[in-house]
């Protein structure tokens, strides 16, 4: 299977070279050629598997240059061990009848480890294919919970070097402390002044200047991506969407070929294209719920066609979703209308921070999508609602799905059985989560308010969390927007 770029279809590549790339040189997003038709029949089969066995028959799917062994190897180094739960990412159900899809049970907590705890393990095989002998630098901007995962998932990891920008006041105070405590010999860490958007930017404007990749190359060097703008991390998503369906196949709770609605809490939109790329396969998915926070950017899009960035940016209780700048979105908008839409709008993106798509490519996205946002006040107000009606905890993300999930229900009248990603655990934002169900505890440090969460909701918090407190942190650096070219050279010393 090759991969194309979204604006330009002639680039075509590999698999390993689509990793490894992580961006095409002329910024388009790396898609597969075709999607690969998966069968009602296929999916019974992959039911009776476990998570290990749906994953490597899924990928294998797309990673047709990687050996049976490669694969295998990747897939078991990623989920054999390193998550809490023996499913990997199990489905809880709610007395309300909706399920719930734990995500978080990895090493650092949250979605994000779903990919990142294999993405480097794909990377490893395919630069060995498509770039013998060239380290490999991970640039990062992170919203918070990418940065942790992708520097757990790359550190001591061989020919590879890995560098996280984050938003100084844009992460929480656990997200931060995660980050700033990171162990390995191959890690950096920096803060930068500005938000999520202001970082990505930076990173993709680093990785696209020919001059910088020119100096890398002299040394051996070779940026890549462990942004959802790497193939690599979407791909392993596609699985997990496939499992969960599976799960309620083998559980007798749906029969296969039964549809299902699924809603996500949504940034960048990684998290629902891969659920949206499930469908296109043949995943019986109804409806796409796209769940945003504050930054309703995308509520907007999905209802009325027009993309506005020019809009007042808020800092939230569900900082994972304090984006404007929705990359994944021109994977979508490629699937729907092509490269050549997909450079008009990306342009005027760039240039006016706005555009419109034509009538029929709104039709196409409203026939799969639904989307809703909510507030603070909601999100918290939905917290201590599942909480205290379905002794169910869920973090501030999960929180917002839930919320737009119930308002789509309402007004639609949809009862299709629905699964909610939940993306973190609620350990990971203590202080709003405690808020919700317990009222304000602002004299408590954030340890103190992780025990006291524990203690009010009789649930324990994570040990890879609570062992955060004994950490020495590493990284306190903070720079401008325009100096973290610089801070790259600094920290691969040339
Ligand atoms: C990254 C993240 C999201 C958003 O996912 P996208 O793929 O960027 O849409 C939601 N919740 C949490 C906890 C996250 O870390």
């Amino acid at each position: 299977m090759n991969y194309v770029s979204t604006r330009n279809t002639e680039v075509k590549v590999s698999a390993s070279q689509a990793i490894t790339k992580g961006i095409s040189s002329e910024g388009g997003l790396f898609v597969p050629e075709n999607l690969p038709a998966v069968s009602v029949a296929e999916i019974e089969k992959l039911a009776s598997l476990d998570y290990i066995g749906r994953a490597k028959s899924i990928l294998s799917l797309f990673l047709t240059d990687f050996t049976e062994a490669e694969l295998d190897s990747c897939v078991k180094g990623a989920y054999e061990t390193g998550f809490s739960s023996e499913k990997v990412a199990p489905l809880v159900k709610l007395e309300d009848g909706t399920y719930i899809l734990e995500l978080f049970k990895g090493p650092t907590c949250a979605f994000k480890d779903m990919a990142l705890q294999i993405l480097p393990r794909l990377l490893t095989v395919a630069s060995g294919k498509a770039a013998k002998g060239t380290e490999i630098v991970i640039l990062v901007a992170t919203s918070g919970d990418t940065g942790k995962a992708a520097l757990e998932g790359f550190k001591d990891v061989e020919n590879t070097r890995i560098l996280v920008f984050y938003p100084s006041d844009g992460v929480s105070p656990m997200q931060k402390l995660q980050m700033c405590t990171q162990e390995g010999a191959n890690v950096s860490v920096c803060a930068i002044q500005g938000n999520f958007d202001d970082a990505q930017s930076g990173v993709k404007k680093i990785f696209t200047d020919k001059a910088i990749a020119e100096k890398l190359a002299d040394n051996g060097m070779a940026f890549s991506s462990a942004n959802s703008i790497n193939w690599g991390r979407l791909g392993p998503q596609i699985v997990y969407y496939f499992s969960a369906y599976c799960d309620l196949v083998a559980s007798g709770d749906i029969k296969a070929g039964d549809a299902i609605n699924v809603c996500v809490p949504t940034g960048n939109f990684g998290n629902i294209l891969a659920a949206y790329y499930s469908k296109e396969m043949g995943l019986p998915v109804k409806k796409l719920i796209c769940a945003s926070n504050s930054n309703s950017v995308l509520t907007e899009f999905l209802t009325t066609g027009t993309y506005d960035k020019n809009r007042e940016f808020f800092t939230t209780i569900s900082p994972s979703m304090d984006i404007l700048i929705s990359s994944n979105l021109e994977r979508l908008l490629y699937s729907m209308s092509g490269s050549e839409n997909v450079c008009k709008w990306m342009n005027a993106l760039a240039e006016t921070g706005k555009y419109e798509v034509d009538a029929a490519t709104l039709e196409a996205i409203k026939a799969d999508f639904a989307a809703g946002c909510c507030n603070d006040e909601e999100t918290k107000a939905t917290i201590a609602d599942v909480f205290k009606s379905k002794d169910y905890l869920c973090d501030t993300h999960t929180a917002v799905a839930v919320k737009v999930y119930n308002d789509y229900k309402a007004a639609s009248g949809d009862a299709t059985p629905v699964v909610i990603a939940s993306t973190a655990s609620p350990f990971k934002f203590s202080a709003a989560v405690l808020e919700a169900v317990d009222g304000k505890n602002d004299s408590l440090d954030e340890f103190e308010m992780v025990e006291k969460l524990a203690e009010v909701t009789k649930k324990s918090c994570p040990e890879q969390l609570a062992n955060l407190r004994d950490k020495a942190v590493r990284f306190e650096g903070c720079c401008s927007k325009d100096s973290m070219e610089q801070v790259v050279f600094d920290m691969l010393g040339v």
